[in-house]
């Protein structure tokens, strides 16, 4: 009985996936016209171990689009790419309380934090000021990096997110007006379209997460992909601002530092344990999956995990 031999960590993801698969709330996201062609029955969770082990549960190696789970990597990458008082001191790391698209700016006018798009457009905006026209091909190789493997994007939602995205060329003119971005606004949100365009399995963020949990090392890899340094600065603006107007919520719930997608991934990162991948497109108020929320709280009271009950 083959049932017999699964590990408990793997009955207990497999208990998840199907307890979490009868949950319909939410919706697919629409606002990017391409995104809402995503099947909302799609599904897959997958959990990294910082040695190396990769479990995975049904949709593990449906491809989706990363969206805002790119955000803590290519913050990761500008802080080691640029040096970390440069990124510092363009960037917050105040939880805005806003949704992800707010336009609201901090008392400067600088962005909240990296997690919110403007903080992340700032991000692409400071690739770009090192790497120039190769700064999205510098963000792909590294998110692959994470990944363990090569990414491609998905030139449909690409287009789609450019031919839609006024509100991420308001906020992107409103810090070229502060000076945070000075370069040409068109060629920064090219950047940041194709890097949210990026696909993506949960098995893929998984070992994503699993990176960030163990100092920047990618467990399957051996590859030292970012510094411990870019590592903790990420890990704790994922902890206040990673799930947007629901990150208070969340860390006093999970107490797992995460980062959620609008293509319907979250990832989460619990320091020298593991990480955790999982996708579901049905989104909730905040922009943030369903059944997601739902695998993250239950993997966290089963095994305790809540990062301030660690002994
Ligand atoms: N590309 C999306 C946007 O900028 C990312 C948002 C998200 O995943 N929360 O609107």
């Amino acid at each position: 009985d083959w049932a017999a031999l699964k590990s408990p960590l793997r009955r207990f993801l497999d208990a998840c996936h199907a307890d979490f698969s009868v949950e319909t709330g939410g919706a697919v996201a629409n606002y990017i016209p391409e995104l809402g062609k995503a099947d909302p029955n799609h599904f897959g969770i997958s959990l990294a171990t910082i040695d190396g082990y990769v479990y995975e549960v049904g949709d593990s190696r449906e491809p989706f689009t990363i969206q805002s789970m790119s955000k803590p990597f290519v913050f990761a990458l500008a802080l080691d790419t640029l040096g970390a008082d440069h990124v510092e001191s363009a960037i917050g790391v105040e939880p805005s309380g806003d949704p992800f698209n707010s336009i609201r700016l901090d008392a400067n006018n600088h962005p909240f934090n990296p997690m919110v798009n403007a903080g992340a457009i700032a991000c692409s905006a400071l690739i770009r000021e090192a790497e120039g026209d190769g700064a999205f091909e510098y963000i792909r190789q590294a998110l692959g990096r994470f990944a363990g493997r090569e990414l491609g994007v998905d030139e449909a939602v690409f287009a789609s997110e450019s031919a839609t995205g006024d509100r991420n060329r308001a906020i992107a003119y409103m810090l070229r007006n502060s000076g945070v971005i000075k370069d040409d606004v068109s060629k920064v949100l090219e950047v940041y379209f194709r890097q949210c365009s990026v696909l993506v399995t949960a098995r893929d963020s998984a070992v994503m997460a699993a990176t960030l949990a163990n100092h920047g090392i990618n467990p399957v890899t051996g590859e030292q992909v970012v510094t411990p340094y870019a590592v903790s600065r990420t890990l704790s603006v994922m902890t206040s601002s990673g799930m947007y107007d629901y990150a208070g919520e969340w860390i006093y719930r999970v107490g797992i530092p995460a980062k959620s997608g609008v293509g319907g991934g979250i990832l989460a990162a619990l320091p020298a344990r593991l990480g955790l991948g999982s996708y579901s497109p049905r989104l909730d108020s905040h922009g943030n999956s369903v059944r997601g929320i739902k695998v993250c709280e239950a993997l966290s009271a089963h095994y305790d995990l809540h990062m301030l009950n660690r002994s």
